[in-house]
């Protein structure tokens, strides 16, 4: 049976679930490949819903609700982050999951996706609440991961330490030592060089890669950054270390502008000790919504979905969204940004050197034999530029956008492995 093109309209969707079907959905069509593929990739092959009894450093006793989406195996092991967040929801978990398994495909990497979440605002826990929370999490997943079935990461909300805990966590219960159950953990404990920095350092490679397809001179560019996370702190960082300037970023509690270009150093010291950006002495305070519309060359969303609306894209003056954030366009505003013909570098592209990253220190954990920071770099590289070239090629041959040629690289694959394993007729 053939796909109809029924999700093609442009829509005001803002459940992350429902885009990102629409997306395979398309991509499934465009390609001529059976509605089975459709009808099994549409859906997670696997969701578990954790409950988590947390002891407050108050007494009381607070119960935390967490999900684990494994969508996809064709390819390999399901990987992908956990996120602790106010905000998760079933359908966002399982909307992660799916970009984690095409993004996975388009970096060319042998894994499936998957992703985790947790109801929690963790800047309201203690240390002591937080272990507790990330060890009852992983005591309640145990049977579900493992470095050959699922493999998580930090995502948004969790870091480094969070992982040392879970992995900690992990190997207690299953008695024996299994580094490669998880990626993103301190280097002491197996991690990897260059992990921390890794999505940021792929978001600049991306954006290196289109500026040159696009003419543009990257050194004399401006550069605009929402969040200043793991993702966003590490992009500015990295750009201004090559001398682009950096000219407003923002996160939850404020955002700064200066057109001369930011103090990155200074501003990244600040919100290291601050948690914030607010109150950096430099720079006019500037909100979300005003730094999407500046006069700038590039603009990379690093927070959250859903954050370039229609709205906001009308008012889009940059030649470049690099998104550096999972799922941070919306259908309609996709939509904007394409007739206005601003030069999107998608999520699944844009942000997939964080997990290539923690494919490297899978790698190194299952073979115990670790890698320096410059081969971490090389490689990272030349896996970047390799994804980059692989879409930017269907986007030429496809004639279609960026986001769409991604879609049409990431199925292409999965639909050929499912074919390989009897899930599907041959394919041409
Ligand atoms: N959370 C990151 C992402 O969304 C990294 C996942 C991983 O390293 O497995 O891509």
């Amino acid at each position: 049976m053939a796909v109809q093109p029924e999700d093609q309209a442009v829509t005001k969707e803002r459940n992350p679930y429902r885009i990102v079907q629409a997306l395979l959905k398309e991509a499934v069509q465009t390609l001529g490949l059976p509605y089975d593929v459709y009808e099994i990739l549409s859906y997670p092959h696997r969701f578990v819903e954790v409950n988590i009894p947390v002891r407050r450093d108050n007494g009381q006793l607070q119960v935390f609700t967490g999900y684990r989406a494994q969508h996809t195996h064709v390819l390999g092991p399901a990987k992908g982050g956990i996120r602790f967040h106010p905000g998760v929801t079933a359908d966002e978990v399982k909307a992660l999951a799916m970009w984690m398994s095409f993004k996975t495909a388009v970096a060319g990497l042998p894994f499936g996706g998957a992703k985790g979440g947790v109801v929690v605002d963790p800047r309201q826990l203690s240390l002591r609440e937080l272990e507790e929370l990330a060890r009852g999490y992983i005591r309640g997943l145990a049977e579900y991961l493992g470095p050959h079935i699922d493999i998580p990461a930090p995502d948004v909300g969790t870091n480094e330490r969070i992982m040392g805990w879970m992995m900690d966590e992990y190997e207690r219960v299953v008695r024996r030592n299994d580094p490669g159950v998880l990626t993103g953990k301190p280097l002491i404990l197996g991690g990897s060089y260059g992990r921390a920095e890794a999505t940021g350092r792929g978001v600049v490679l991306c954006i290196n890669e289109a500026a040159e397809r696009l003419g543009m001179k990257l050194r004399q560019a401006t550069v605009a950054i929402q969040g200043f996370g793991n993702v966003g702190g590490h992009t500015a960082r990295l750009l201004h270390a090559m001398g682009v300037k950096v000219v407003a970023v923002v996160d939850i509690e404020g955002g700064l502008y200066d057109p001369e270009g930011l103090d990155i150093p200074g501003l990244l010291e600040h919100a290291a000790r601050r948690g914030s950006v607010a109150g950096f002495p430099q720079g006019d305070p500037i909100t979300s919504k005003e730094l999407f519309q500046l006069d700038v060359d590039v603009v990379v969303p690093a927070a959250l979905e859903n954050q370039i609306d229609a709205e906001v894209a009308q008012g889009m003056r940059c030649r470049i969204v690099a998104e550096a954030a999972n799922g941070p366009t919306t259908p309609d505003g996709d939509a904007v940004l394409k007739e206005k013909g601003i030069f999107v570098i998608p999520d699944i592209l844009c942000n997939s050197g964080g997990v290539t990253v923690s494919y490297f220190e899978w790698v190194q954990n299952l073979t115990q034999y670790y890698w320096g920071e410059e081969e971490i770099s090389q490689r990272l590289a030349r896996q970047m530029k390799n994804a980059f070239a692989r879409v930017f090629s269907m986007h030429r041959e496809m004639q279609t956008d960026m986001r769409h040629a991604a879609y049409l690289v990431a199925v292409r694959q999965l639909a050929q492995a499912m074919a390989a394993r009897g899930m599907i007729p041959p394919i041409g």
